[in-house]
């Protein structure tokens, strides 16, 4: 075990603490400016949310009502953040990583399932003949102002010219790690459909994305496209970009069912009881991806905890966990494999299969990869 600084001193953080606030306070008044001039597609948005069962009182609000930091915990993340020395924050040397090959995923028939992890919470799936991407994070780093934002660990697998043609791109929430301005932008040559939750299509609107390539849906609306049923189903989560737009734009996860397969997408979320109810209603699920990391006890209500994300799988009646959330970036306070350790151990309490490949690995759902601790190359480097 290593104990690394975190390199910042008081002066560097304070410096980077007011430039980032004055940067958000200008970004803040451009986007009031351009709300006066709204458009008929956006009036017809903000009825639309309005009218939202999940809508109250100008925001959209969680099922229950929790808070996004416990109580007097934020000045104890910030000491631990940017003062206090941490266990392995990131990886002690290069991942393993296997780039994505177009021409394999053109091959891919259309009564098989395959999928790729490509880092953090992004996916490449092939299912029903239909390509979906889901949350694709492909910059070096995952925030709008570079010079603060947290770096990859790890180049990403693919770049967007690099895709084969995308049916569907998937997004569960605003916030910076998925949901990537420039990746966005690039994928408007290369993608069919945008799938959002309520208010999202306003943000992909101002990126230049046509209007009737976008489809935004409430909690348990769903659309087809080809034999694909996608249902937007709860999550209990925040969406903020700016820091005037607050729970503006729905957070959702995903329940998605093709010919022969069902597979849930969480986006990120606190662990309650809903999970039961998706997993009856829309259940059993072949294979679900999870969120595991970037967690901490301060602010696990919008972010659970690894041991929840298994009893997650199980309210949701899943076959196989694939976890997500891990192993890209430096978001919580946790060495970066935490997350899979707990993961594992946890499931293997309860017999619930996980598969963790490769990032890129091209894995088909009848020929399950090999068990590979990928992550354990942290011991040969620290000797
Ligand atoms: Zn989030």
């Amino acid at each position: 075990m290593t104990v690394k600084m975190n390199g910042w001193s008081r002066r560097q953080f304070i410096k980077l603490s007011t430039a980032a606030m004055f940067q958000i306070l200008f970004s803040s008044f451009i986007s009031f400016a351009e709300s006066s001039t709204k458009s008929q597609t956006q009036m017809e948005r903000i009825k639309r949310l309005q009218a939202s069962p999940q809508y109250n009182d100008g925001e959209f609000v969680n099922p229950i009502d929790v808070p996004i930091m416990a109580d007097g915990s934020t000045w104890e993340y910030i000491k631990k953040r940017f003062f206090a020395d941490r266990i392995d924050p990131e990886p002690a040397g290069d991942l393993p990583l296997k780039r994505i090959q177009r021409n394999d995923w053109a091959k891919i028939g259309k009564e098989n399932f395959n999928f790729a992890w490509l880092g953090h919470s992004s996916i490449l799936i092939a299912v029903d003949g239909k390509t979906v991407l889901v949350e694709p994070v492909l910059e070096e780093r995952a925030l709008p102002y570079t010079w603060i934002a947290p770096k990859r660990f790890h180049p990403a697998p693919v770049t967007v010219e690099e895709l084969p043609p995308i049916d569907v791109v998937l997004i569960t929430h605003d916030h910076y790690d998925h949901l990537e301005e420039p990746t966005m932008k690039r994928l408007n040559h290369k993608a069919s459909l945008f799938l959002v939750p309520l208010g999202i299509g306003e943000l992909l609107e101002e990126w230049c994305i046509p209007p009737e390539k976008i489809v935004e849906l409430d909690w348990w609306e769903h659309h087809k496209v080809g034999s694909l049923h996608f249902t937007a189903t709860p999550a209990v989560h925040y969406a903020r970009r700016g820091l005037f737009d607050g729970n503006e734009r729905l957070w959702c996860s995903w329940s998605v069912h093709g010919r022969n397969r069902r597979l849930f997408i969480s986006g990120d979320s606190g662990y309650f009881d809903g999970f039961k109810n998706i997993g009856e209603k829309l259940g059993p699920f072949d294979v679900t991806f999870l969120k595991i990391g970037s967690y901490d006890e301060m602010w696990k209500q919008i972010h659970m905890l690894p041991e929840e994300a298994v009893q997650q799988h199980q309210d949701l009646r899943g076959g196989i966990l694939v976890p997500l959330h891990w192993a890209t970036f430096d978001l919580g306070l946790h060495p970066w494999y935490e997350p899979i350790e707990r993961t594992l151990t946890a499931a293997q309490k309860i017999d619930v299969q996980t598969i963790t490949p490769i990032i890129g690995e091209q894995v088909n759902i009848n020929r399950l990869p090999e068990e590979n601790p990928w992550w354990c190359i942290e011991d040969e480097h620290r000797g």
